[in-house]
C-alpha cells in the first residue's frame, strides 16, 4: 500500500465516522479560544473546562485580563497543571495583545508565536480552528495515533510529524484532520490499551499488525 492510499483509507473513515470533529474547549470568540489552548498545556480540556467560565466571567475582554494582577488571577487557575507560569502568561499575552496587536488576536502563526504562552503547536490550533488554515497543531495523541497508523514513519519530533502530515492530508482537510487524530486518540486509541476491537482501522494500523504478531508468537511458545 502507498502511502497515498494508507491516507486516503484513514481519511475517508474518519470523514465518515467523526463528520463533526471539533475541538471539545469551549469558548465564544478567538480570546477566549487562547486563553483555553494556553491553560490547556499539559492538561485535559475537561479540566480547562470547568477553569475558564469563572476566568471569562471576571476578565470578559482583553483590557480586563490586560489589568488583572498575578493575585487575583492566580485563584482561578491554580487548580490546574503549571498555574504560576499560565497565570503570567495570560497577563503577558492580554498586555502584549494591547501593545503590539491593537487588542485583537492575530491570526498567523508568526505573529502568535511572539505571544508569551503560545508556542507553535498552540499557534496551529488557534489559526486552523478559528481561520480554517491548513495548520496541523501536533499534540501527544496526535503523534501517537499518526505513527501507529503509519501517517508518519521515524518521526521523532512534533515538528517531523506535522511536516510528513501537511505533506500528505489536502489542504481542506487539515484542520479537520488535526481533531480526527485527537478524539480518535482521546477515546479509542488510547495510549496504553488502544480499544483496537472497537476500531475501523485495523486493516491499515502498523501498531495493530505487529501487535497481531506477537500475540500469535506468543500463543505458539
Ligand atoms: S487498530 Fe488499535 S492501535 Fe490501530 S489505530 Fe485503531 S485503536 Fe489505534
Amino acid at each position: 500500500m502507498t502511502k497515498k492510499e494508507r491516507y486516503q483509507i484513514v481519511l475517508d473513515y474518519f470523514e465518515k465516522n467523526i463528520p463533526n470533529a471539533q475541538t471539545e474547549l469551549q469558548y465564544t470568540n478567538p480570546f477566549q479560544l487562547l486563553v483555553a489552548v494556553i491553560l490547556s498545556a499539559q492538561c485535559t480540556d475537561v479540566r480547562v473546562n470547568q477553569t475558564t467560565p469563572a476566568i471569562f466571567k471576571k476578565y470578559s475582554n482583553v483590557q480586563a485580563l490586560a489589568n488583572a494582577t498575578f493575585d487575583e488571577l492566580f485563584p482561578l487557575i491554580k487548580s490546574i497543571s503549571y498555574p504560576n507560569n499560565k497565570t503570567k502568561h495570560l497577563i503577558g499575552m492580554a498586555n502584549m495583545l494591547i501593545e503590539k496587536f491593537g487588542g485583537e488576536v492575530p491570526m498567523t502563526v508568526n505573529e502568535l508565536i511572539q505571544l508569551p504562552g503560545v508556542g507553535r503547536k498552540t499557534a496551529n490550533v488557534i489559526t486552523s480552528v478559528i481561520d480554517e488554515q491548513p495548520n496541523m497543531a501536533v499534540d501527544t495523541h496526535v503523534f501517537r495515533v499518526s505513527a501507529r497508523l503509519g501517517l508518519t514513519t521515524k518521526a521523532t519530533t512534533p515538528l517531523a510529524a506535522e511536516k510528513q502530515l501537511i505533506q500528505y492530508i489536502p489542504q481542506h482537510l487539515i484542520h479537520k484532520a488535526h481533531h480526527w487524530l485527537i478524539l480518535h486518540g482521546r477515546y479509542t486509541c488510547l495510549a496504553r490499551n488502544p480499544k483496537c476491537n472497537s476500531c475501523g482501522l485495523t486493516a491499515v494500523c502498523l501498531y495493530y499488525k505487529k501487535q497481531a504478531k506477537v500475540n500469535v508468537k506468543t500463543a505458539n511458545n
